[in-house]
C-alpha cells in the first residue's frame, strides 16, 4: 500500500534552511524564513519571555492537567484586548472573544473550518501572492473553491487597488476573504486607511466574510496599536469576523505554536452556540492545546511592567528592520545597482518584496550563497550591519549578469 505514496513537493521555506544549514561557505545569508534576527543575526529569545519562564518555572502552583479545548481564558481576553484596543465597542458588548489555538496556523484552520462546516463557506480568496500556506489550509478544512484577488502590480511595484476592488466586486456572496491585517507577507505593501475604507465598503455591499490573518502585528511601525488599525477599523464598522493573531514573531514564540483567534459577532445570545461548535473542530482536530506560550503571554500581558517591557522589545525589533531597510537601499544606491530602490523603504514589515524575478533569486543563492525565495522575496531580520554591503553586491550582480 505504501508504495503507491507519490513523492510531494518539498516547501521552499523550509527546503531553504536546511540547505543554508548544510552551506559551509563563511558569508552565507538565510533571507528565507521569516524569523527574526538580532544583530549578529541570532535568534532572540526576548528578556521579557526568559523572564515570565523563570517565573513559571518557580510557581508550583502550576500542573500539567489537560486545558480546556478552547485554551487558557487570560490568555485569550488578554489577546483579544491587545488586537481590539481599549476603546472597542464590540468588546464593551461582549460581542468578541479569543480561542487559543496552534499558533497562526492553528487560528487559520479552525476558523477555516468552522466557517465552513457551520456557516456553509466554500469559495475562498487569498490575495495573489499570499503566504504559501494560506491555500493549503483552507482546501484541508473543506474549502473547495479557492480563488485570487489581485494585490500587487509587478510593473508599478505597488498595489494594484483598481483590480483588487475589482474582484471583490465580482466576489460571490458568503466567499470568504483573507487579508492580511498589517505588513502584507510577501509584498511588505499595505492598503492605506482611506483604501481599507473603500475595501470595507465593497465587503459590505457584496455581503462578504472577512478572515483578517495578523501575524505581524507590532512588526511594521514598532506600534502595536497602528498596527491594528485596520481590524479595529472593521470591527468598528460592525463587521462580523475573525482574526487569526500569531506570537510567534512578535513574542518570539515561533516554536511554542501559540496564537488566538478572535470572533467578533453582532449578537452575544449566541456565544455559547458558537463556542460549542469551535470546540467540537478543536476535540476533533487536537483535543486541546499546550499550555506554555499561552501562559507565558498571559503572564506579560496581565502585569503592566512586563507588558511594558514586551512593547519596548517589539519596538526594537521593528526599529532594527526598519535601519535594514534603510542600509539595503543606501548600499544598493551607493551600488548603482539598476532601477530605483525605493521599495525597499516603503515596504513594511518583516519582508521586501525586491523585484529580483526567479532566475535572479535563483543565482543570489547558487552564486553567492544568499538563501531567499524564488519570488524575490528576502526576509529584512536576515541582515545585519555586516552582511549588508556583500547582499547589496551580489544583488548588483544577480541583475547585470
Ligand atoms: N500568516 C502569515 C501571513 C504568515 O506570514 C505566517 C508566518 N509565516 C503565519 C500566518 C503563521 O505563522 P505561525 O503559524 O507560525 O504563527
Amino acid at each position: 500500500k505504501f508504495s503507491a505514496v507519490p513523492l510531494a513537493q518539498p516547501i521552499e521555506v523550509f527546503e531553504l534552511t536546511r540547505s543554508y544549514n548544510e552551506d559551509n561557505f563563511i558569508n552565507k545569508v538565510n533571507l528565507g524564513v521569516g524569523a527574526y534576527r538580532d544583530e549578529h543575526c541570532e535568534p532572540w529569545v526576548l528578556p521579557v519571555v526568559r523572564q515570565a519562564e523563570q517565573a513559571l518555572a518557580n510557581d508550583d502552583s502550576l500542573n500539567k492537567e489537560y486545558l480546556p479545548c478552547l485554551g487558557i481564558d487570560a490568555f485569550s481576553k488578554a489577546a483579544t484586548l491587545q488586537l481590539l484596543g481599549n476603546d472597542c465597542q464590540a468588546l464593551r458588548e461582549n460581542r468578541a472573544f479569543g480561542i487559543q489555538s496552534l499558533s497562526g496556523t492553528g487560528c487559520l484552520r479552525v476558523g477555516a473550518e468552522f466557517l465552513h462546516s457551520q456557516l456553509g463557506c466554500s469559495v475562498f480568496y487569498f490575495s495573489n501572492p499570499t503566504w504559501g500556506n494560506h491555500k493549503l489550509i483552507f482546501k484541508n478544512a473543506g474549502f473547495t473553491d479557492a480563488r485570487e484577488y489581485r494585490y500587487w502590480s509587478q510593473s508599478s511595484r505597488r498595489l494594484d487597488f483598481k483590480g483588487l476592488l475589482e474582484d471583490l466586486n465580482n466576489a460571490p456572496e458568503n466567499s470568504v476573504i483573507i487579508l492580511h491585517a498589517v505588513a502584507h507577507n510577501p509584498t511588505g505593501c499595505d492598503p492605506t486607511e482611506e483604501q481599507w475604507m473603500e475595501i470595507a465598503n465593497v465587503m459590505e455591499a457584496r455581503k462578504l466574510f472577512c478572515f483578517f490573518d495578523c501575524a505581524y502585528q507590532g512588526f511594521a511601525s514598532g506600534d502595536l496599536d497602528k498596527d491594528a488599525w485596520a481590524v479595529r477599523y472593521f470591527v468598528s464598522r460592525g463587521f462580523e469576523m475573525v482574526v487569526a493573531q500569531s506570537f510567534a514573531k512578535n513574542f518570539g514564540l515561533y516554536n511554542e505554536r501559540i496564537g488566538n483567534l478572535t470572533v467578533v459577532v453582532k449578537d452575544p445570545a449566541f456565544i455559547p452556540h458558537i463556542k460549542s461548535q469551535f470546540t467540537l473542530v478543536i476535540r476533533g482536530m487536537y483535543s486541546n492545546p499546550p499550555s506554555h506560550g499561552a501562559r507565558i503571554i498571559a503572564y506579560i500581558l496581565n502585569n503592566p511592567d512586563l507588558y511594558e517591557q514586551w512593547k519596548l522589545a517589539v519596538k526594537t525589533m521593528a526599529d532594527r528592520i526598519i535601519l535594514m531597510r534603510k542600509e539595503l537601499r543606501g548600499a544598493l544606491e551607493r551600488f548603482q545597482a539598476p532601477g530605483s530602490w525605493d521599495h525597499i523603504t516603503t515596504q513594511i514589515g518583516m519582508f521586501s518584496y525586491t523585484g529580483l524575478n526567479e532566475a535572479q533569486s535563483e543565482y543570489m543563492v547558487k552564486k553567492h550563497h544568499i538563501y531567499m525565495l524564488k519570488s524575490g522575496r528576502i526576509s529584512m531580520a536576515g541582515l545585519t550591519l555586516k552582511n549588508i554591503e556583500y547582499v547589496a553586491s551580489a544583488i548588483v550582480d544577480s541583475l547585470t549578469n
